[in-house]
């Protein structure tokens, strides 16, 4: 087996067993689940990110509704559309693109959708399940972390994991979904003291720093599951590269497995937004999706 997991075609399976699931929801309930997308302003990456989340929606067979508004929209507008999406049942999913201006507040904003129908896993109430063993919904990248950990080493119980990276969309939810799978987690940060010894100790090293690069092959335990969650843009060789957190090279020399940049962690990030849209519409009908 290659020791590169492949999230390209990881993505492509969860976007097949979602679609699956839609067309069930369909046949057996007369639901086709909703996504509603917000976003404000014109930041170029958010852009194309709503584009291929709006693409991959339809794609899978459910609504995807676009809501683009301008950066000069006050917070009190904001809500209001909120408000309006949590009151309509054609929408099952709120994701509200990230980051928003700075006269907005994202908690705020993130707060007030019904956390029936966060699709991002950011809501308090869902961060609070995750935290406490219970049926809510978990942030994409993370989710689709474990997902490719679970099909590929079987049980994680017993594994010392370490989280490099201790956001609250990534990093911490990633511990907090490690642990729930029985991982001996670490979480390590930019105050982290011997941070090449900790890596060392991984079975499962997970980077998630936002520094092109920065882990190299020798604090990589042989044979452990790296997972690089790093999107860094970097310029090499006068030409605009995609490289991740950790030093592939040398990391995937030493490693029992590795995602690469791109093609690993990235692509699963919206199958999971998809994945958790269909759960919610499900969850909010309380119907049990077919496995
Ligand atoms: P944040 O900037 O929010 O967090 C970065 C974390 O890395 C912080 O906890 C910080 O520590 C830690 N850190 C920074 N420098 C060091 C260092 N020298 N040593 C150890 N730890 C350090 O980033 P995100 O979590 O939002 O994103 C991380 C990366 O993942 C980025 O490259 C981002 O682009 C990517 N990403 C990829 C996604 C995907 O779909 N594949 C989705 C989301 C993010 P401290 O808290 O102490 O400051």
């Amino acid at each position: 087996m290659s020791k590169v997991i492949d999230g390209k075609a990881f993505a492509e399976k969860v976007r097949g067993e979602v679609s699956k699931q839609v067309d069930w929801l369909k046949s057996n309930h007369s639901i086709t689940p909703g996504l509603a997308v917000v976003l404000v302003g014109e930041d170029p990456a958010s852009q194309v990110y709503v584009r291929n989340k709006g693409k991959q929606t339809v794609e899978v067979g459910m609504n995807s509704y676009e809501h683009k508004l301008d950066t000069s929209v006050s917070e009190a507008e904001l809500l209001a559309l909120i408000d309006k999406l949590n009151n309509d049942d054609s929408v099952h999913g709120i994701l509200v693109q990230l980051p928003l201006p700075d006269h907005i507040q994202e908690a705020a904003v993130i707060d007030a959708i019904d956390y029936r129908k966060d699709v991002d896993g950011f809501h308090l109430t869902n961060v609070g399940l995750l935290n406490t063993g219970g049926e809510g919904v978990v942030p994409c990248t993370p989710l689709g972390c474990i997902m490719m950990l679970k099909d590929r080493l079987g049980s994680l119980s017993g594994k010392n994991a370490v989280v490099v990276g201790r956001s609250n969309i990534v990093g911490k939810p990633m511990a907090a979904l490690l642990l729930k799978e029985s991982c001996t987690v670490t979480i390590a940060h930019s105050r982290t003291q011997d941070l090449a010894g900790v890596c060392k100790e991984a079975d499962i090293l997970v980077a998630a720093v936002g520094r092109p690069e920065m882990i190299p092959g020798d604090w990589v335990k042989p044979g452990a599951a790296v997972i690089d969650v790093g999107i860094n843009r970097i310029e090499r060789d006068g030409k605009n590269k995609l490289v991740g957190d950790v030093d592939y090279a040398s990391c995937e020399a030493v490693a029992g497995a590795i995602t690469p940049v791109p093609g690993g962690v990235g692509p699963m990030t919206i199958a999971c937004l998809l994945h958790n849209t269909v759960q919610q519409a499900a969850r909010q009908k309380g119907v049990e999706l077919p496995a």
